[in-house]
């Protein structure tokens, strides 16, 4: 006779006691700390075209504003909650992690994007740190106090970025590192960076093999121009390296094994930025209810029209079915599994739900869509960028054929 599962045995959508503790502190500290610093900052920080200069730099208060965010984050045990607790995090699961950046990104993409950990912040990757690359490089990073990247991307290397040209070479004690990264997020404001290089050719190590990771500070690298995405204008830039003498207290990891090692780490960061697409298309699609309800023409509220409900009621069933995918993504990655083609699915379908809610939700707002004062379009232009990076879409679904067995 079959017996009766329990819920964590079988399919379980409760929400733990644990985390709605979590999600009500975090709602606290973005009322407490988050919101009065935007209004403090007003425009600077609500019109993202005052964030930056003629060239795209931000402004010195915005990059302070988010520093502040950071590290009262931290300091509030929030920032980097899925890092292992003797590195100064919270070791909560991936299902937690999950809730929490989901929830966050309901918020909204002001300065609230910025509470909890993204590619500035501690990736697992840089728990591989050893001796006194702990306390320099990943302890700092968890309290917020320093912010990294992760160099990989070159102008000739991204989809394919085993082929990256950038070479670190051995010189007695020493490495020497030369090459260029580009659209390197927070290059221009980072303490250090993560970069990728080859240290053995891909004749003799493998495609994957023979790349190596070194932890670079930030007057070792040259900052250059800055890659200008729109919706992320003044978040990148390329990164050169010339001549940089590097000790071996600077290999994150282990020598020729970096690529293996990243790519352990792929589904994490899909499952994050799945979670924020989640998070904002919530947020869009509470706004677009609000507004079609609201907003009468020809004498009725325009959420009777078909053709605005159809719209609203067609992301609700897009954005719930990610989520499901992405809540049982987090739930096989806390069971140890690697989860490759469900991460590539979720990155897929998540940024995906939430690009066509952007556009729906501009329609369904009509003139004030496209209005600057509104977050509509600045969403839709997010929504646009997610689907290219951390793998984009074709990258995605290349992986989800390649698991399937379709050669
Ligand atoms: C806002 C932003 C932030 C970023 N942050 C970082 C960062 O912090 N660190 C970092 O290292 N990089 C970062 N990147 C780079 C990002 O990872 C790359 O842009 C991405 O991997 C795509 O590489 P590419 O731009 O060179 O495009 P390409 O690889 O040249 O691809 C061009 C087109 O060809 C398609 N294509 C390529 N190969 C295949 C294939 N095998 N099958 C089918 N289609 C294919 C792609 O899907 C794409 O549509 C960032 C990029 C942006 C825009």
């Amino acid at each position: 006779m079959a017996t009766q599962d329990t819920p964590t045995d079988g399919v379980s959508f409760a929400e733990p006691e644990e985390w709605r503790l979590i999600r009500t502190s975090l709602d606290e500290f973005v009322e407490r700390e988050v919101e009065p610093l935007e209004e403090e900052l007003g425009e600077t920080w609500s019109n993202p075209r005052l964030r930056h200069d003629a060239d795209g730099r931000w402004v010195d208060e915005a990059i302070e504003a988010v520093e502040t965010v950071r590290q009262k984050s931290a300091e509030a045990g929030f920032y980097a909650m899925n890092i292992a607790e003797e590195y100064g995090g919270e070791g909560v699961s991936n299902v937690t992690w999950y809730r929490a950046k989901r929830h966050v990104a309901s918020h909204g993409t002001g300065l609230v994007s910025h509470v909890l950990a993204g590619p500035e912040g501690p990736k697992p990757l840089l728990a591989n740190a050893e001796g006194e690359q702990v306390e320099r490089y990943l302890e700092p990073v968890v309290r917020g106090e320093r912010s990294t990247g992760f160099g990989q991307t070159e102008p000739g290397a991204g989809s394919d970025s085993p082929n990256m040209q950038t070479r670190a070479e051995r010189d007695g004690d020493e490495w020497v590192l030369n090459g260029t990264k580009q659209w390197i997020t927070n290059a221009p404001y980072a303490d250090f960076l993560q970069v990728f290089a080859r240290t053995t050719p891909q004749e003799e190590a493998g495609r994957y093999g023979g790349i190596t990771c070194f932890l670079v500070e930030r007057d070792e690298y040259e900052v250059g121009s800055l890659n200008n995405a729109v919706g992320s204008v003044g978040m990148q830039s390329e990164v050169h390296f010339d001549d940089v003498r590097l000790g071996e207290e600077r290999v994150l990891g282990t020598v020729d094994g970096a690529f293996y090692e990243a790519m352990g780490f792929l589904s994490l960061g899909r499952m994050e930025l799945g979670a924020e697409a989640v998070g904002h298309a919530d947020h869009l699609l509470d706004l677009g209810t609000e507004y079609a309800n609201s907003r009468e023409a020809f004498g009725r509220s325009i959420g009777t029209f078909q053709g605005i409900s159809h719209k609203l009621a067609d992301g609700r069933a897009t954005v719930d079915a990610a989520d499901a995918l992405g809540l049982r993504l987090a739930w096989k990655m806390d069971a140890g599994e690697q989860a490759i083609r469900d991460a590539s699915s979720f990155k897929y379908v998540a940024t995906n739900a939430y690009f066509d809610v952007a556009d729906d939700v501009v329609q369904v707002h009509g003139g004030n869509g496209l209005s600057e004062d509104n977050p509509f379009m600045d969403h839709l232009q997010l929504a646009r960028l997610l689907r290219i990076v951390e793998g984009t879409d074709e990258i995605q679904l290349n992986t989800v054929a390649k698991q399937m067995g379709v050669e």
